[in-house]
């Protein structure tokens, strides 16, 4: 299922660092890992008003891959 273009944002949930990662095309360009402490607890959420579709974990699931 393709989802819509939109903007993500990825939180560190060790020091609180975030970053907005724009998406182009069916790439995502997702840190795996915080850039400010290298914790790998990071969040990904939609930046945008489609938080509700929750795709982070269609997201994460393609980083593993
Ligand atoms: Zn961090």
């Amino acid at each position: 299922m393709p989802l819509p273009v939109m903007p993500m944002k990825v939180t560190c949930q060790s020091c609180g660092w975030s970053k907005i990662i724009p998406k182009q095309g069916d790439v995502l360009f997702a840190p795996s890992h915080c850039e400010r402490c290298g914790s790998e607890q990071l969040k990904l959420e939609a930046a945008g008003v489609l938080e509700r579709l929750n795709p982070a974990a269609f997201i994460l699931d393609r980083l593993r891959k």
